[in-house]
């Protein structure tokens, strides 16, 4: 099996502003974290730089007008209409680079799906991927181009059957629009409940429409849902519905903002749920695109990418952190010196409530929207 990992440091030449919540400093912890375990070293590895998308990547979903504003805000200063685009002090700032950040995380996406579709090998990790709030006209949630949305159009127009497995703790809310009504792409996503979360969507009863009815599918949990709760979902539905759909390719944004330290979420996941997951996954996906996503809390995206990249190349890794790392990880404030860092128990009390509404959920999904996917 052979395995891809997309990167470059230029990444680190964009900056949301010092207060946002997303730092892109996450990604180049993360390189550093493999990279020191030797894990771009493997010999079915193939580290591959970054390079850009182009213009005419994005407009296969992006609006023309929004494109422009977005190219006229690159320069780092606000313009004309930009906050009817989403674009604005807040959640979706105007940065200098703004555009050339975009093309870049979303040619990185576009890569990982070359590698796949021209058999080059199995699985391609883009850990600057993963935007999937945004819309065809509209900045969202930290997003401002929609690459999962750009990367499984592009594996449409070669033929190719999608699973898209969304387990970023925000509902995938633009992926989801944007195949609503296709029977060739099924979204699945695993996030808090739009009752507590933004973006507010994301309910069991959001199943698709015409064509594409039963082909959206969302498991919406209650906060402070915690690992077994979370895992036992996961297993009861979405291998069978891979199973039913029987994709060709499948794409995963891999949020790390569910655990329960995480800054801007409710869910009380920790990276041992996680790591189950993502090894429910890899039995799933013979054929793998994985994005990154959210994740606020730095250390956790760092420690739970690298154990998901390990994962995908079938490692295991040593419980210590490499030295390198350390040292530097310390002088940026943290404390963990283990991958899986300090393991806790769930809270008991509150699983049994959440239980009983995932038992719900589950039973929905079971009874209307499995029976509609076909292969
Ligand atoms: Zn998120």
């Amino acid at each position: 099996m052979k395995t891809a990992f997309i990167y470059t440091d230029a990444y680190l030449d964009y900056d949301y502003g010092p207060a946002h919540p997303l730092q892109i400093t996450r990604l180049k912890l993360t390189y550093d974290l493999i990279k020191g375990y030797g894990l771009l070293d493997l010999p079915s590895v193939e580290f591959i730089p970054t390079v850009k998308a182009e213009e005419k990547d994005l407009a296969v979903f992006h609006g023309e007008e929004y494109l422009n504003i977005l190219k006229q805000a690159n320069e780092g200063h606000f313009v004309g209409d930009a906050y009817l685009y989403g674009l604005g002090p807040g959640d979706n700032p105007i940065f200098p680079g703004l555009f050339d950040w975009s093309l870049l995380l979303a040619g990185a996406t576009l890569q990982a799906i070359d590698f796949i579709v021209s058999g080059k090998g199995e699985v391609a990790f883009n850990i600057a991927g993963g935007l999937h709030h945004a819309m065809r006209s509209r900045a969202s949630g930290f997003c401002y181009i929609n690459d999962p949305v750009i990367g499984i159009m592009k594996l449409l127009s070669r033929g190719k059957r999608v699973a898209y497995i969304d387990i970023d703790a925000h509902h995938g809310d633009g992926v989801q629009k944007a195949f609503y009504e296709s029977n060739r792409v099924l979204t699945i996503s695993l996030h808090e409940s739009g009752g507590t979360l933004f973006p507010g969507t994301g309910f069991e009863c959001e199943i698709g429409e015409g064509e594409g009815e039963g082909y959206s599918v969302n498991l919406p949990f209650p906060p402070y849902t915690d690992d077994e709760v979370y895992v036992w979902t996961f297993e009861e539905v979405v291998p069978e519905l891979i199973h039913a759909f029987r994709p060709d390719v499948v794409v995963t944004q891999l949020g790390v903002d569910t655990f329960h330290d995480d800054p801007l979420t409710n869910l009380d996941l920790s990276i041992l749920g996680y790591e189950r997951v993502l090894k429910g996954i890899k039995e799933l996906a013979l054929r793998w695109v994985a994005l990154g996503g959210g994740g606020y809390n730095i250390s956790n995206v760092a420690r739970a990418w690298t154990l998901a990249w390990a994962i995908m190349n079938g490692i295991e890794l040593r419980e210590e952190l490499p030295e390198a790392f350390l040292e530097k990880a310390v002088k940026m404030g943290i404390e963990e010196k283990e991958l899986r860092g300090r393991l806790r128990t769930p809270l008991q009390s509150q699983s049994r409530e959440n239980k009983a509404e995932m038992e719900r959920v589950v039973r929905y999904i079971k009874e209307t929207v499995l029976p509609k996917v076909k292969s």
